[in-house]
């Protein structure tokens, strides 16, 4: 039998899980990152993980074909080099080269949204799909491209990143450095700014009651719920994100016309209000011929979607940097 690991990096946590050829998890942990204690800490620490997944499914960790790993910030695919992970504090770290030596295991890397574009299409919402295209919106606004049955990663790796496309070139600076991008505009931070700015001005009261009368604690969470309470600036500020979404999903269908794009993160599980008012607003935009052959999706693996993806990375491919 062949044994998979998958490893979801993030800022706060890991989350690694074993499983078989087909994606089924057969133990799984989660660990703080405790990036504070610096790259050579973090490496081990995932490295304990896997034998930790191992040893609760009685698996040698020798038998594990491949492990895949899911990684913040831009990154090179082949070479396994984190470029910038300003939440981790890294600076061209050479992830996946240093693991295979820690573990004498391949080692695949990708980018978290590009592997939760993996992960739903071969595990959850696009599983069947040839094309796919998967857009988070959370704190920020991320996406990865699945094009014929393959992630399409770009020349520099940086195809899909779906959230610095700009839908408004007079809107609010974005950090990286372009003006109006979409996450400036339909993220759950620019949300929660959003509601900020009403507030200052005078507005907002159905937003601001909800917190402790403390501007600084409104989120989009928080702006969610007022327009689920029938609260019209909330719902506002909403639809208003909303239409954003919209224009940035309709560029992308205008420009590959894929028969799915799946839709996950913080914001996009907030309830159907959101969904609905993002459909309505890619059909305003978008060609007709683009909008009636697209279907607008929830993502379905949740919390488990990076995981899934690094399973998927390990098991589509398992050979590793350097392995031949
Ligand atoms: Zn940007």
């Amino acid at each position: 039998m062949a044994y998979y690991v998958g490893v979801d990096l993030g800022g706060t946590k890991i989350y690694t899980g074993l499983a078989d050829a087909q994606g089924r998890i057969l133990s799984e942990i989660k660990v703080p990152t405790a990036a504070e204690n610096g790259y050579i800490a973090v490496i081990r620490r995932i490295a304990s993980t896997i034998e930790e997944v191992c040893n609760q499914a009685d698996v040698p960790v020798t038998e594990v074909s491949a492990i895949g790993v899911g990684a913040p910030g831009p990154l090179n695919s082949e070479t396994g080099v984190v470029h910038q992970a300003p939440n981790l504090g890294w600076e061209n770290a050479p992830l996946g080269s240093d693991l295979e030596k820690l573990l004498h295991l391949p080692v695949l890397v990708d980018n978290d949204a590009n592997l939760a574009a993996l992960g739903e299409h071969r595990f959850g919402a696009g599983r069947g799909a040839s094309d796919l295209v998967f857009i988070t919106v959370s704190t920020g606004i991320g996406g990865g491209l699945i094009l014929n049955n393959s992630l399409y990663r770009g020349a520099g790796f940086a195809a899909g990143e779906i959230g610095h496309t700009v839908v408004d070139p007079d809107g609010p600076p974005c950090s990286c450095g372009s003006r109006g991008c979409l996450e400036t505009l339909a993220s759950g931070s620019a949300i929660a700014r959003q509601a900020q700015t009403l507030i200052a001005s005078g507005g907002g009261r159905g937003i601001l009651v909800r917190t402790a009368e403390a501007p600084d604690e409104v989120t989009a969470v928080t702006v969610f719920d007022a327009a689920a309470g029938g609260d019209a600036e909330a719902l506002h500020l909403i639809q208003t994100a909303a239409r954003y979404l919209g224009i940035g999903i309709a560029n992308i269908l205008n420009l590959l016309n894929p028969s799915l794009v799946v839709l996950g993160g913080g914001v996009m599980e907030s309830g159907p209000l959101i969904l609905d008012l993002v459909r309505g607003e890619t059909r305003n935009y978008a060609l007709k011929e683009a909008y009636a052959s697209a279907r607008l999706v929830p993502a379905e693996l949740g919390e488990r979607m990076g995981l899934m993806g690094a399973l998927a990375l390990a098991i589509g491919k398992p050979t590793g940097i350097g392995a031949t």
